[in-house]
């Protein structure tokens, strides 16, 4: 990258938050509905324009994300805002629909065993699932993202090919999929491998737009996001505060902190349209909701250029 270009108009990066799902859906304890919709209003207000916002996945299953419907419906809607949801199968579309959502995403992974243990099917059955969705979508105003899980690694298989990536993906530009999400569930994405995949899905499939999803487990998802800003990648999914984590991976961070992000991409010339004090803000919400210190790391240290009085820092002599 370029830094000593001057641009007249910076480049604009898509922020897509998904701490009300990816992150709260791991909390044990149920966060009020009115909570979860006042923190996606929060962050509405702050410039935020997608959210993953809640998963209409069995209530039984996840109790946490039972009010999936009650959300939508509270959030205040506003023009250019896109309200998504994850649905795992026709029975939540119907759910989803009937909540209005902009867009449902749908999720495969490309790990035979990961998709197993997830989606309790194997591949091929999981992407009819997904060919039930879409034609549960067909002739309703609501947008299809097909995302993949372990795109770049499995905690169980280890290393995944970047044809089993394809494989999953040629599954849904066959349904007709456009919007495509490369998931990195366990924080195993690296330079390479982001690089690897993201160049294999467009010389295959050019017509797809790819929003990416890292998780920094092992430290590296802004690393991961430099990579793909590079590759000329405007798309990224965050979590405020840096909410959420994989139940495969106990103890681990979660995903890209949304604070950290914008701050990462306003400093490199980026524009993400969205108010970083706002979102500091927000995040230190989140972290009182939540009862315990979260992964953010903007939100602790400011921003670049917070000033300090001399008197707020002792001296070592005292
Ligand atoms: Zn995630």
């Amino acid at each position: 990258m370029d830094f000593t270009a001057t641009h007249a108009t910076r480049p604009k990066v898509a922020i897509t938050e998904v701490g009300t799902r990816d992150g709260f859906q791991s909390e044990p304890e149920f966060i009020a509905t009115q909570t979860k919709v006042q923190v996606i209003d929060a962050l509405v207000a702050a410039g935020v324009r997608a959210f993953e916002a809640t998963s209409f996945v069995s209530p039984r299953a996840v109790p946490q994300m039972a009010d999936a419907h009650d959300v939508i419906a509270q959030v205040a809607r506003r023009d250019g805002v896109n309200l998504a949801a994850l649905v795992p199968n026709a029975r939540g579309a119907e759910r989803a629909i009937g909540a209005n959502v902009d867009e449902m995403v749908c999720f495969v992974s490309a790990s035979e065993t990961h998709n197993r243990k997830n989606l309790n099917a194997p591949i091929e059955p999981s992407l009819r699932h997904v060919a039930d969705i879409v034609a549960v979508a067909n002739g309703h105003p609501v947008t299809v993202r097909g995302a993949v899980a372990c795109a770049f690694g499995c905690p169980f298989e280890g290393e995944v090919p970047v044809d089993a990536v394809l494989r999953v993906v040629d599954g849904y530009a066959k349904l007709g999929i456009t919007r495509l999400t490369l998931g990195d569930t366990t924080g195993m994405a690296t330079p390479p491998t982001v690089a690897r995949a993201v160049a294999a899905i467009r010389t295959r499939f050019p017509q797809l737009e790819i929003t990416l999803h890292f998780h920094n487990t092992r430290g590296a998802g802004l690393a991961n996001v430099m990579v793909g800003l590079d590759l000329g990648i405007r798309r990224y999914e965050s979590s405020i505060a840096g909410l959420g984590g994989c139940p495969f991976a106990p103890g681990a961070t979660g995903n890209i902190c949304t604070e950290d992000l914008v701050y990462l991409l306003e400093e490199s010339g980026f524009d993400t349209g969205i108010d970083l004090e706002a979102l500091i803000a927000v995040a230190r919400q989140v972290e009182t909701i939540i009862g315990r210190p979260l992964p953010g790391q903007v939100m602790k240290a400011g921003s670049r250029l917070r000033r300090y009085g001399t008197d707020s820092v002792r001296s070592a002599t005292g």
